[in-house]
């Protein structure tokens, strides 16, 4: 093991929480330490919708004119007329932007210390040493899989909500996108479209921005999402996190089952070219840490904020709204209150994450009632 120099803060995970806090703190003259298991920030080209009370203060943070810089790619989407599509890679640039953050840093093991501070140990890759830190508050930020949450409280769960939902990805030439794709979206609008009574296809569009890989190639991302049924081959709230990509073949036969799609839907959802796509089977975790225990942790001088403390279902998720309004009210909070008096952080926020969580499910249920005419149909 190798010591290194305490900092009072760690902020373990470097996704919208972790690099928001620590963002915040830093301007704020308050050091952190931010780690992350990741071997480097990964550029991702997913488009996340943000909510107004989400990209104001983050604007401000970032200190741009968040309206004009993302004006080219963002228009107001079919369901929240006043939210935005955003780049996830860029946001997540901008915010990490002379920021350190120690990647390859694996937390496994939190020790309670004397003197009210904990000792965190860290897998560290790849020479698979381990490096030791001592902090007088941890923050875990490590999201839905969270670390710090399954080690000071492995008894809480996600709930799994009985839903069947399938997203695939399609690597296509930009000039086919172009050509056969971009024409038919109510573009950047969300495409969406109701088969049967309660399945949903949805097209997520890709923005001027992030058009192009490499190669210039453009990937075309959509969900195929419907409520689960008793015994249901393609519900499996029981897999294993890397058995998402395992696909059933009953989902590629209900694929086939889908009929007159029309030009746009019927491209992206043709049998034969989705058994060549990549895809997932995404589950609808659902979790909100009680309150008691989070107050707690907060005691024992460990917050938890983002997806490891409320995880909200992805369809229709406004997750990383909540970890970059968790990370801007942290640091305000730390700025502003002494340690010994962390459990207050929840008193603000709690009820925000419990509105959240309540919203998510009855979008959920929205999107699949057919009765339900949020939807632009193709
Ligand atoms: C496909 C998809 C689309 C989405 N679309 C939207 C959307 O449109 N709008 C929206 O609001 N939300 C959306 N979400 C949800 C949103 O991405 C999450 O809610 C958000 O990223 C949570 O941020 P976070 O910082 O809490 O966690 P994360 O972004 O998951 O970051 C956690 C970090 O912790 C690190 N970590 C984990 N364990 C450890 C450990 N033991 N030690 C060290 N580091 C660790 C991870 O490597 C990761 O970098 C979407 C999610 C997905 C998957």
């Amino acid at each position: 093991m190798s010591p290194v120099p305490s900092p009072s803060i760690s902020i373990i995970g470097a996704g919208f929480a972790g690099l928001t806090s620590g963002r915040c703190l830093k301007m704020k003259g308050i050091p952190s330490r931010i780690f992350d298991k990741r071997i480097q920030r990964q550029d991702t080209s997913r488009i996340i919708t943000l909510r107004p009370w989400a990209y104001e203060p983050l604007a401000k943070v970032l200190d741009i004119n968040y309206q004009q810089a993302v004006e080219k790619d963002q228009k107001p989407d079919s369901i929240m007329s006043d939210s935005m599509y955003c780049p996830q890679g860029q946001i997540e640039d901008s915010l990490s932007r002379d920021l350190h953050v120690e990647y390859s840093q694996e937390l496994s093991e939190i020790e309670r210390l004397e003197s009210q501070m904990q000792g965190l140990v860290f897998n560290s890759m790849p020479s698979h040493g381990e490096t030791f830190i001592k902090s007088q508050l941890i923050v875990g930020a490590d999201g839905v899989h969270s670390g710090v949450r399954h080690l000071v409280s492995p008894e809480v769960q996600p709930r799994i909500l009985p839903y069947v939902v399938y997203y695939g990805s399609r690597r296509m030439t930009a000039r086919r996108y172009k050509g056969d794709i971009a024409p038919h979206m109510k573009y950047p609008a969300m495409f969406q479209f109701r088969k049967e009574t309660q399945t949903l296809l949805r097209i997520i569009p890709c923005l001027p921005s992030s058009l192009l890989d490499d190669a210039g190639h453009v990937h075309v991302k959509y969900t195929y999402s419907r409520p689960a049924h008793e015994k249901d081959p393609l519900f499996r709230p029981d897999r294993r996190v890397w058995e998402a990509e395992t696909i059933p073949n009953e989902f590629y036969q209900e694929i086939e089952g889908l009929k007159d799609l029309g030009p746009v839907f019927g491209k992206i959802f043709h049998p034969q070219r989705v058994r060549q796509d990549k895809v997932l089977h995404w589950l609808m975790r659902s979790l909100l840490v009680p309150l008691e225990k989070l107050q707690e942790l907060a005691d024992q001088g460990i917050l938890l904020i983002g997806d490891a403390a409320h995880t909200i279902p992805i369809l229709g998720s406004e997750g990383a709204n909540l970890a970059i309004k968790d990370g801007i009210d942290l640091a305000n909070y730390l700025a502003d209150n002494a340690f010994s008096q962390l459990r207050g952080f929840y008193g603000q926020r709690y009820p925000e994450w419990q509105r959240a969580m309540s919203e998510s499910e009855r979008r959920l249920f929205d999107m699949h009632d057919y009765d339900h005419d949020i939807f632009e149909q193709e």
